[in-house]
């Protein structure tokens, strides 16, 4: 597009708030740090369920150096990378409850890695690749009755719809690399997620290098692919940096050339998954001061972004508080921001460091690029969607809304 200002308080007074900017100058700087902070040859997934917008994928897949993969989990995300320029080989297909349906349009469009949730599921992969006429590669994702000491969040050890438990493996090994259609070509482990110490993201991700080479013993076949899951950290919509490995690299070294001593000629292949990393700190979201008033002697700001618009995911209490920015910044005061719904829950900040604001105010929330609306309750109330915008090399380069509409098919009298 045409050279405009792209000045957040500029874009808002055009297009309007709720607003998110997200600057591709940041994903591609993002990419380069997760690149530069691995090893040699590895690969990185991005995960499309942070954020699918077109633009942010393709600054993650275009241009100079390494590109990243698409790691997906439903046809709308496998759309979302189709538009973005990827193609099947270049996608990993992951998910509890892959329906045939899917499955067939995944392997239709020519997907052939997809990360397998349990033998059923891995029986429901090899179904749909049947029906193709093809075979495909799947990954055994495994949740792993161990973690490392030092892990915060974690999504291994206990009961979840996600893996085949670990200490299964040995046990059903004959039957997960009989599946027809499928051929078992690695493991897929995710652990963690916005791990905020490094020493903490390098314990799980060797820990899981160890568990893997276990895993590989109880299979008794080498792996192809190894994708040893992520936990790449930035703030979410708080003030501050993405997080930097500087040891990373060298401690992923270690721990496979004593696990997998084959790794440096692919054997097997190694990747991580990201999403959050690459495009959290991409993205700002603006939003317009409705209201202020008093209750008990409390202060409530309320603005035109609320749960609809950022932060479906805040009941999981990922979110909460969030920080706000102005242009001029001076006092600060405590106050509740909340967003527009008809919901005691559409709190983004409860009591929190507030500048003082007034109806009418521009604020911003930064690193915002993440889990923005697409993890949000965009129907919910019925508000439109925030209009997104997409900056780079100090222009704009798209702007988008999300339509959400309902589709009507009228039964005729006298139809079946
Ligand atoms: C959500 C998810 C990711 C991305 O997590 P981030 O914390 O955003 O990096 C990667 N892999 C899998 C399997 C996930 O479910």
């Amino acid at each position: 597009m045409s050279s405009q200002s792209i000045e957040p308080a500029e874009l808002a007074r055009q297009y309007g708030t709720p607003l998110y900017v997200y600057d591709v100058d940041r994903v591609r700087a993002a990419r380069r740090d997760l690149f530069g902070a691995l090893p040699e040859g590895f690969e990185v997934f991005y995960a499309f369920k942070a954020n699918p917008h077109v633009d942010l994928v393709r600054a993650l897949r275009d241009g100079e150096g390494p590109a990243c993969k698409a790691e997906i989990s439903s046809t709308g995300e496998l759309a979302a990378a189709l538009e973005a320029g990827y193609v099947g080989s270049d996608i990993l297909y992951t998910g509890p409850g892959k329906t045939q349906e899917e499955l067939r349009e995944a392997v239709g469009t020519g997907v052939r890695t997809f990360s397998a949730e349990s033998l059923s599921d891995l029986r429901h992969i090899g179904e749909a690749a049947v029906a193709h006429g093809t075979v495909v590669d799947c990954l055994l994702r495994i949740n792993s009755a161990t973690a490392s000491a030092s892990t915060s969040i974690r999504m291994t050890g206990a009961p979840t719809q996600f893996g085949i438990d670990s200490e299964t493996v040995a046990d059903t090994a004959a039957e997960l690399l009989e599946v027809p259609g499928t051929s078992v070509a690695g493991l897929h482990l995710f652990s963690q997620s916005n791990a905020r110490d490094e020493e903490a993201l390098i314990g799980e991700l060797t820990h899981t290098i160890e568990v893997a080479a276990a895993i590989q013993e109880d299979l008794g076949v080498p792996l192809r692919l190894l994708d040893i899951g992520g936990g790449f950290s930035v703030p979410y919509a708080q003030h501050g940096e993405r997080a930097q490995y500087p040891k990373l690299r060298s401690e992923l070294e270690a721990s496979l050339d004593l696990h997998f001593p084959q790794w440096r000629e692919g054997t097997p292949r190694l990747a991580v998954e990201s999403g959050r990393y690459l495009a959290g700190d991409s993205g700002t979201l603006v939003a317009q001061v409705s209201n202020v008033k008093i209750s008990r002697g409390k202060k409530f700001v309320i603005i035109d972004a609320g749960i609809n618009t950022f932060g479906g995911m805040s009941g999981l209490g990922r979110l909460l508080p969030v920080s706000v920015h102005v242009d001029a910044e001076g006092e600060t005061e405590k106050a509740s921001l909340v967003g527009p719904l008809c919901t005691p829950g559409d709190v983004l900040g409860r009591q929190i460091d507030l500048p003082v604001l007034a109806p009418g105010d521009l604020v911003r929330i930064p690193n915002a690029g993440a889990y923005g609306p697409t993890s949000s309750l965009l129907m919910f109330l019925g508000r439109p969607a925030p209009v997104e915008i997409a900056v780079g090399n100090g222009e704009v380069v798209s702007v988008s809304r999300i339509e959400h509409v309902r589709t009507y098919r009228h039964q005729e009298p006298g139809d079946e």
